[in-house]
């Protein structure tokens, strides 16, 4: 790993995080992540035996839903996983969902959800990286960014890569959050990550979490609720 990067993750007080990341290790293949079975059972969803998604997160998914949906409008979500946080858009008054997801098996599970939802949703299959170049700029007014790091140089921060096309895609006044892989405050680092993309709107909340304690990639009792406005 590069030296920068490790300082890098200091310097965000990201060391548990990262150490606990290294440890479930990575997808060998990025392309794989396409075509791997995705293993749900009824509180958590495993993609190469990686732990992509728990509902111990609900309570979380349920403030980074509000938050997306506190303007209306249209909404880009980004990884849709167990569809938690999905579903609790739909609950909110938004006039379409637009949601990318890069594995087939997820997909699927996604294609079902569009049948029965209320709000009319818009499912891409792929990564963000190659669906995004096909939406206009300022197309959203909410966008909710939840991935996983597929890569050893997503770890400590699979959402800062995404920071300038948020920025590119959001009205003006839109609202951009995301999981923050951070427990208790938006570090100096993770903030000028924000104001290189153009956000000068950072604000965030704390939410409370109670992660199993086997929990394989958080051990905190709080986690961080971004608010950036565009
Ligand atoms: N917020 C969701 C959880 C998302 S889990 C919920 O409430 O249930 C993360 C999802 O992102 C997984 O389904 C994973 O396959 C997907 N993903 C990972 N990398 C991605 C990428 N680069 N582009 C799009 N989706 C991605």
């Amino acid at each position: 790993m590069a030296e920068t990067l490790r300082s890098d993750i200091k310097l965000a007080g990201l060391e548990n995080t990262f150490e606990e990341r290294l440890k479930i290790g990575f997808s060998q293949d990025v392309e794989s992540w396409r075509h791997s079975e995705a293993v749900f059972d009824e509180h958590t969803l495993k993609i190469e035996d990686h732990p992509v998604m728990e509902d111990w997160e609900r309570g979380y998914m349920k403030e980074l839903a509000d938050v997306v949906s506190q303007r209306g409008g249209v909404i880009l979500e980004v990884g849709y996983g167990m569809g938690i946080s999905a579903s609790f858009i739909q609950a909110n008054k938004v006039d379409r969902h637009v949601i990318i997801e890069a594995n087939n098996g997820v997909y699927d599970r996604l294609l079902d959800f569009q049948k029965v939802s209320t709000v009319p949703v818009s499912p891409h299959n792929g990564f963000w990286q190659e669906v995004v170049t096909s939406f206009g700029d300022a197309s959203f007014d909410g966008i909710l960014f939840d991935t996983y790091p597929l890569t050893k140089e997503e770890v400590h921060g699979n959402h800062f890569p995404f920071f300038n096309e948020a920025h590119r895609l959001l009205k003006p006044g839109g609202v951009f959050t995301y999981y923050s892989d951070e427990p208790v405050s938006i570090s100096d680092f993770h903030h000028k990550k924000l104001i290189d993309a153009g956000f000068s709107n950072v604000d965030f909340r704390i939410c409370k979490v109670t992660p199993p304690t086997d929990c394989q990639y958080w051990k905190h009792p709080t986690i961080v609720v971004p608010i950036i406005t565009r």
